[in-house]
C-alpha cells in the first residue's frame, strides 16, 4: 500500500498562562506523541471523547495549529519543516473541513465568494472561469448554481455543510481532513452529508481522515479507525477488527456504550468510573489506568508502546504483551 500521509510522535502542548506576570504555568498536553499513517484512497476515523485530542491533531495535519514537535509527511516530504510559501502551496493539496457550519462560514460573504475564496487565495482562476468553476462545485455537492449570490444564513446546517465541502474541493485537494462534519446536524441530514462524502471520495478519489466522536457514523464510513484518549492514539485497525475484536480496554468500554439494534446479541455495558484526568498532568504510566478495571501495577509506572500486534492492528496496552 501507498501511505499519502505519515505522522510520527506528533505533539502539541499549549502553554497555560498565569499570574501578575502572565508567565506560563503549565501545559495543556492536547496531542502528546501520536503516530499512525494514512493510506492512499481511504478513510481514516479518528473517534475519541470530547479532549482527547482528536480536534487539535487534525488542525495540525494541516498546520492550522502550529505542532510544538513531530513529523508530518505528506507524500514523502515532511511539511512540519516547510516555510510559509511551501505550505501554502501544499495546502492546495490538503483541505480542512470545519465541525460547525454556522460559524465557519463568513456571514458577509456569498456562497460564490466563499466556495471560490481558496481559486483566489491561489490565483488560479478569475472572473468567468472563476464563476464557472463555483457553479460546478455547487452542483458536485447537490446546491444549485442559483445560490451563489446568496448568503449562508439563507440555508439549512445540512446546506451549510455542503458549502463547506465545495469549498474545500475547490483545488481538488488529494486529501481531506473532516472535523466532526456532522456532528451539528440532525440525524436525517447526517446520513445524507456522509453519503455525499462517500460518493465525492469515489469520483474524486479523495483520501479522508474524519474526525468524530460518534463511533456509528464513524462506524460507517470508515475503512481503518483509531481511538484516541487524552492526547494519546490508544488503538488502531481495520473497521472490523476494531468494532468486533477491539483489544484496548478503553475501546472495549467505548463499543460497549454504542447500543446493538440486534435483540438477540445481549452486551455487557461496561462502565466507565470516574472522570477523564486533566490534559495537564495525564496520569504516569498507562495513562487510562485510572479507570481501567484491568490495570495492574506495572500500568501505574510504565507506559505501553503503541505497537503493531498482528495486520497492522495497533494497540497501546500491557495486557497485549501476555
Ligand atoms: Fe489498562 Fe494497563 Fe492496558 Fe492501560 S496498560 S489499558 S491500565 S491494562
Ligand atoms: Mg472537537
Amino acid at each position: 500500500h501507498e501511505n499519502l500521509l505519515e505522522v510520527r510522535d506528533l505533539y502539541k502542548h499549549f502553554p497555560i498562562k498565569g499570574g501578575v506576570f502572565s508567565r506560563t504555568i503549565g501545559h495543556v498536553k492536547a496531542v502528546d506523541g501520536v503516530s499512525f499513517f494514512v493510506k492512499k484512497g481511504e478513510t481514516l476515523g479518528i473517534v475519541g471523547e470530547s479532549g482527547c485530542g482528536k480536534s487539535t491533531t487534525g488542525k495540525t495535519l494541516l498546520r492550522l495549529i502550529e505542532p510544538t514537535s513531530g513529523d508530518i509527511i505528506f507524500k514523502g516530504q515532511n511539511i512540519a519543516d516547510f516555510d510559509k510559501d511551501n505550505l501554502r502551496k501544499v495546502r492546495r493539496n490538503m483541505q480542512f473541513v470545519f465541525q460547525d457550519p454556522y460559524s465557519s462560514l463568513n456571514p458577509r460573504m456569498t456562497v460564490g465568494d466563499i466556495v471560490g475564496e481558496p481559486l483566489d487565495i491561489h490565483n488560479i482562476k478569475k472572473g468567468a472561469e472563476k464563476y464557472k468553476k463555483v457553479a460546478e462545485l455547487l452542483d458536485v455537492v447537490g446546491l444549485s448554481p442559483y445560490h451563489i449570490r446568496r448568503y449562508p444564513h439563507e440555508f439549512s446546517g445540512g446546506q451549510r455543510q455542503r458549502i463547506g465541502v465545495a469549498r474545500a474541493l475547490a483545488l481538488n485537494p488529494e486529501l481531506i481532513i473532516l472535523d466532526e462534519p456532522v456532528s451539528a446536524l440532525d440525524v436525517s441530514i447526517q446520513s445524507q452529508v456522509i453519503n455525499l462524502l462517500e460518493d465525492l471520495q469515489e469520483e474524486f478519489g479523495l483520501t479522508y481522515v474524519f474526525i468524530a466522536h460518534d463511533l456509528s457514523v464513524v462506524k460507517h464510513i470508515s475503512d481503518r479507525v483509531g481511538v484516541m484518549y487524552l492526547g494519546k492514539m490508544v488503538e488502531m485497525a481495520d473497521k472490523d477488527t476494531l468494532y468486533d475484536n477491539p483489544q484496548h480496554p478503553y475501546t472495549q468500554a467505548l463499543l460497549s456504550a454504542v447500543p446493538i439494534p440486534d435483540p438477540e446479541i445481549r452486551q455487557e455495558k461496561i462502565i466507565l468510573t470516574g472522570d477523564v484526568p486533566s490534559p495537564v498532568n495525564p496520569p504516569k504510566g498507562c495513562r487510562f489506568h485510572t479507570r481501567c478495571r484491568y490495570a495492574m501495577d506495572r500500568c501505574k509506572e510504565e507506559e505501553p508502546e503503541f505497537r503493531d500486534v498482528g495486520n497492522e492492528h495497533y494497540v497501546a496496552c500491557h495486557l497485549m504483551d501476555k
